[in-house]
């Protein structure tokens, strides 16, 4: 017997889906599929993030629930395939080596590789984050594009990257990781963020 993987009633169709009828309506009604356009790039903002989306995506991000990016991962796939996001490549936002160990996985990247698996685009690593940043959480914008200067590093050529993060607050990272990809020349990359 098939269960959902958040509610844990049982499934009597559409079990690839992990998720009962009750449960995925719940989740689309956070759906917004935000398009906001910047000068090299566009960030697509796929949740609204709030409510039930809210603590989900926490308990992904902090507590373990690594089963979430399948979920996640079938409602980024959709995004890309249903709204025709042209991209080659699949790549993340990496978290500090240091932190990813601490902390046993890298929520973006598990993102990344499983929204891979789904589309069938192949994955690959566009940037290395060189320097450990402080948290982010309680810096304002000024502070945190101080604080992530000169973070990434380019470890890719490859062009037509749809680069994928979890959580958009101030935009500071991705904003930091395009002045990366802009130095090298890298050509035709956007962002896709879960919430
Ligand atoms: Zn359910």
């Amino acid at each position: 017997m098939y269960k959902c993987i958040l509610c844990k009633d049982e499934l009597f169709n559409n079990y690839r889906e992990m998720l009962c009828d009750n449960c995925r309506r719940d989740i689309a009604s956070y759906l917004r599929l935000e398009t906001i356009d910047k000068k090299y790039y566009k960030v697509y903002v796929l949740f609204f993030y709030e409510g039930e989306i809210k603590k989900l995506v926490r308990s992904f991000k902090f507590h373990d629930n690594t089963y979430l990016a399948k979920v996640f991962a079938i409602y980024l796939a959709r995004a890309i395939l249903e709204e025709g996001i042209n991209c080659s490549h699949i790549s993340y936002i990496p978290m500090h080596l240091k932190k990813k160990a601490i902390r046993g996985y890298d929520q973006s990247e598990l993102l990344a590789r499983e929204t891979a698996k789904i589309t069938q685009i192949p994955f690959i690593r566009v940037v290395d984050r060189r320097v450990k940043t402080r948290s982010l959480y309680d810096l304002n914008r000024r502070e945190r594009e101080t604080e992530l200067k000169g973070a990434f590093s380019l470890i890719t050529n490859a062009s037509n990257i749809l680069i994928i993060d979890d959580i958009y607050t101030t935009g500071s990272t991705i904003s930091e990781v395009s002045k990366t990809l802009e130095e090298s020349n890298i050509e035709n990359y956007n962002f896709l963020v879960l919430a």
